[in-house]
């Protein structure tokens, strides 16, 4: 059997593995596997193609007997919200997130806005695959209709947070999905919001879509000379957020999502959730504040479930997808956007203040040519010399294997798509992360094959 989902849905570059006909099949899998009624709500970013990948897509739900609630663009973020909002069986969006504008694709959530697990988008696959779908007859065709839920989604999350006082906030929500939620947001808020690149357009002209430094150049400036008290910028369907302080730097993305993960436990001791990969800067941020920090595979989906089981206050992954539980389990990027006011209106401070307060740990990444079918063997050999690291004081198998100590740690984990494994590590100082990864890759390397 082939494999459609990746850690983040089905994606790839439009006219290859993304085509009408693949839509299709997948509303129809999706309508067999729901057992041909119910509905589903749809919801897309502006790229050139989602158009006529969604009346594909919608064909297929309406061929296999499902209603179909058609949001139109709309960030990922109000796609989970309309699930519950509307009552529907499901959600879908169709987007490929950060990915450049010739790239599309699909994401699923369930009727309770939780994304996917793999165990239930290997259901789907396995249906697509075996064609084993159930087309209804023509009395019994699903039926479709626009709803509006945009303003709806606005309004539950401003009345959900108070801001201290009117802030000034830049806005680049890179010309995707993000532009018709967060400006308004935060101007129903009370902020003086500048917008950038802030009208939807397929072709992304104003920046690649991955909020990186190199693509937030023009927002680090415009912060800076209107004297804004924060930039935040999106990704192509907004489930992340990324923010500049007001001297025009971009936070540091694990020293934010400490600085968050210590606000959302506040004085109440709960549970945040973060990835293998992310730094130690939240353990450290998160003890201050008697929470505990558990950590999850790398993937929003994973953060998600981990929330759930757990009863967690806060999940995030360094790359900006937040989530926070007490209003939905899917990332949303205009809510951490909210979020980030709300914590600079606690604190008192200024963002860059609360972020040089921070300490600062050196990173080193290494990658390990490692041939595909040789990546579970060393990895299982690599664990049978863990007595080669003496000095560990944790051992987390969760996703690769993270060694924890007491002034460092390191993950290695086998790459999903490429033949590496990576070694990611982190130090007290840099000669520490240097000599944990030294010590990693050697072990691998001579594991690999013996
Ligand atoms: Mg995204």
């Amino acid at each position: 059997m082939g494999k459609l989902f990746g850690t983040s849905g089905v994606r790839g570059v439009v006219g290859e593995q993304i085509t009408p006909e693949l839509m299709m099949d997948l509303g129809l899998a999706l309508a067999t596997h729901l057992g041909n009624s119910g509905s589903v709500v749809v919801g897309k970013d502006p790229r050139t193609s989602s158009d006529m990948l969604e009346s594909c897509l919608i064909s297929g739900l309406l061929s296999g007997g499902c209603d179909v609630k058609r949001l139109g663009i709309a960030p990922t973020p109000v796609v989970g919200f309309a699930v519950r909002r509307l009552g529907a069986e499901a959600g879908l969006m169709i987007t490929a997130s950060h990915n450049p504008p010739e790239y599309n694709g699909i994401k699923f959530w369930d009727s309770s806005g939780l994304a996917y697990t793999p165990q239930l988008e290997d259901k789907i696959e396995r249906i697509y695959f075996s064609k084993q779908v159930k087309r209804v007859s023509w009395d019994r065709i699903g039926e479709v209709g626009t709803v509006e839920v945009l303003k709806s989604y606005i309004d539950e999350i401003a009345a959900a947070v108070r801001l201290k006082r009117e802030y000034k906030v830049v806005i680049d929500c890179g010309n995707g999905a993000g532009s018709l939620i967060s400006p308004r947001l935060l101007r129903k808020l009370g902020c003086k919001v500048t917008t950038l690149n802030s009208h939807p357009d397929g072709f992304f002209p104003g920046r690649g879509l991955e909020p990186s430094p190199e693509n937030l150049r023009e927002l680090c400036s415009v912060v800076k000379s209107v004297g804004a008290d924060l930039g935040i910028a999106h990704d192509g369907d907004a489930d992340r957020v990324v923010a500049v302080d007001e001297q025009g730097r971009v936070a540091q993305a694990d020293k934010l999502l400490a600085l968050m993960a210590a606000h959302q436990v506040g004085r109440g001791r709960g549970i945040v959730v973060t990835t293998v990969d992310a730094s130690s800067v939240i353990d450290d941020c998160v003890r201050k504040r008697r929470g505990k920090v558990v950590r999850t595979r790398v993937g929003d989906v994973s953060v998600a479930a981990a929330i759930k089981k757990h009863r967690a206050v806060f999940g995030g992954e360094p790359s900006g997808a937040w989530i926070f539980p007490d209003v939905h389990l899917v990332p949303d990027g205009p809510l951490g956007a909210v979020k980030i006011l709300e914590l600079l209106g606690s604190s008192g401070k200024k963002l860059s203040e609360l972020l040089d307060a921070l300490p600062e740990y050196p990173t080193v990444r290494e990658k390990v040519a490692c041939p595909n079918e040789r990546k579970a063997g060393t990895m299982k050999k690599f664990e049978a010399r863990l007595k080669e690291f003496p000095d560990v004081a944790k051992v987390l198998r969760v996703d690769g294997i993270r060694l924890e100590f007491k002034d460092g740690w390191v993950l290695v984990r086998p790459s999903g798509t490429e033949p590496y494994i990576r070694v990611t590590a982190e130090g007290k100082n840099s000669a520490r992360a240097r000599e944990i990864t030294e010590k990693a890759v050697g072990v691998l390397k001579r594991v690999m094959w013996s």
